[in-house]
């Protein structure tokens, strides 16, 4: 079991930040955290690498210690029938119609017992993300309980198709002091008071900082990837999972390449709350065999640099997703001055606006042909793309950068300790 206390950001990049989003965001930061000086927050999650959640947690918490926040992050640890039972309600909450095991019930119950010792009971805000250690609130003494918030956030797409999960869901997360949402689309009527926070990107994490042309080159060079100056590269980042579109994305290009150059690099990598990878990314090598343009990459969790060369160097971002908590991965193609083809979904349509940084699409399979139509479009106005591209990073500098995020949650934090 691990606990940490991540460094603080230092000063040299604080000012790094507040070039990028502004000094007055800054400094509305600086004063939100002098109002919240040493209060102990603990995240908790699932995984510490792979996946939306992870990735901004570990800019989250050195931002708000900087900040001068007591905050920690503990990842909770349990066997894989767990987090297969754990995929399977994400799944189904996303509206999957594979009714999760009763039988796992126990199982979850079980694992979120045995991680109850995870818990600082000296915090004054415990911030639980997702419903796999959504549990851990039955296991905290009620006179430790009441003198804490609990805070649960949602990261996923809700799709309200369930009551039956809803029921399981709602008895234990209104138990909880809030909720967060990534979009007021996915808040279900329950009573207690919920929030929506947009998920935000860092822009100097190694994902998203600048990264000189030879690096974008050599990594290319690495994974043996055509120059996509000589033939256009079309990129879905995403771990493989059934929401996130790959077959879409196969299907649209295997049409756009019978009229125009180009090549497909599919990058996902394994998240060790997240049991599908394996077999998807083993259908989808079955499917793309054959095409020569095709890449498909299983990368380590932690191959950052290499998923910032790959964005930098693509033509166009795909994300066609069916579902989508919300869709980082949208985000950080934006910052890259790409435009995105999105699935017309959960959180992607906060993120493109059709025809303005990019396209959304029919999600799943009706979307196939759309899809083809927007890349051919892209592919043949290249000026356009480029100014689509440009009006993506201003998308994410207004609305979608960390110190944003971090000033909501504050934000939320003070209201609910009742410190204005
Ligand atoms: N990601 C990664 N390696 C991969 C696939 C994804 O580092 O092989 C990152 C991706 O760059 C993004 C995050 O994982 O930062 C995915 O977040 P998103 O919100 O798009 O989707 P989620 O996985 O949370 O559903």
């Amino acid at each position: 079991m691990e606990l940490t206390h991540a460094k603080p950001v230092p000063a040299e990049r604080l000012k790094e930040y507040a070039a990028i989003a502004g000094q007055e965001e800054m400094e509305e930061l600086y004063r939100l955290g002098e109002d919240l000086r040493g209060i102990k927050v603990q995240h908790i999650n699932s995984a510490r690498h792979g996946g939306g959640v992870a990735e901004m947690l570990h800019s989250l918490v050195p931002l708000e210690r900087s900040l001068g926040l007591d905050a920690t992050w503990e990842v909770i640890q349990a066997r894989q029938e767990f987090f297969i039972y754990t995929k399977t309600l994400h799944n189904f909450l996303q509206g999957k119609p594979n009714i999760p095991d009763l039988l796992g019930t126990k199982i979850y119950w079980d694992a979120n017992r045995e991680n109850a010792s995870l818990l600082r009971n000296e915090a004054d805000i415990v911030f639980v993300h997702d419903p796999q250690p959504a549990g851990l609130i039955e296991f905290i003494p009620p006179e430790v309980r009441e003198k804490q918030k609990w805070l649960w956030r949602c990261h996923i797409h809700l799709s309200h198709e369930h009551e039956f999960v809803f029921g399981f869901m709602r008895s234990l997360i209104e138990k909880y002091d809030a909720a967060v949402y990534s979009s007021g689309k996915f808040m279900p009527p329950w009573s207690m008071t919920t929030a929506v926070i947009l998920p935000y990107i860092d822009p100097l994490s190694e994902k998203n900082r600048e990264l000189p042309e030879e690096k974008v080159k050599e990594v290319c060079c690495r994974y043996g990837l055509e120059d996509p100056g000589q033939r256009p590269l079309l990129l879905l980042v995403s771990r493989f999972d059934p929401f996130k579109g790959h077959n879409c994305a196969l299907e649209a290009f295997k049409m756009v390449r019978k009229e125009i150059p180009c090549q497909l690099l599919m990058v996902g990598g394994t998240a060790s709350d997240d049991p599908e990878n394996e077999a998807i990314f083993a259908q989808l090598q079955e499917k793309a065999q054959g095409l020569e343009e095709v890449y498909l990459l299983n990368l380590p969790p932690d191959s950052h640099t290499e998923i910032n060369a790959f964005q930098r160097a693509a033509t166009i971002i795909l994300q066609p997703s069916i579902k989508e908590g919300f869709g980082l991965t949208v985000c950080e193609g934006m910052w890259k001055e790409k435009p995105v083809i999105g699935g017309d979904t959960g959180g992607i349509p906060g993120q493109i606006t059709d025809g303005y940084n990019g396209f959304l699409v029919t999600p799943g399979e009706k979307g196939i042909e759309e899809m083809a139509r927007r890349i051919k479009y892209l592919l043949l106005n290249p000026s356009l793309a480029r100014e689509m591209g440009r009006r993506g990073k201003k998308t994410v500098k207004e609305r979608f950068l960390i110190t944003r995020g971090v000033k909501d949650e504050l934000l939320l934090f003070r209201a609910l300790l009742g410190r204005f």
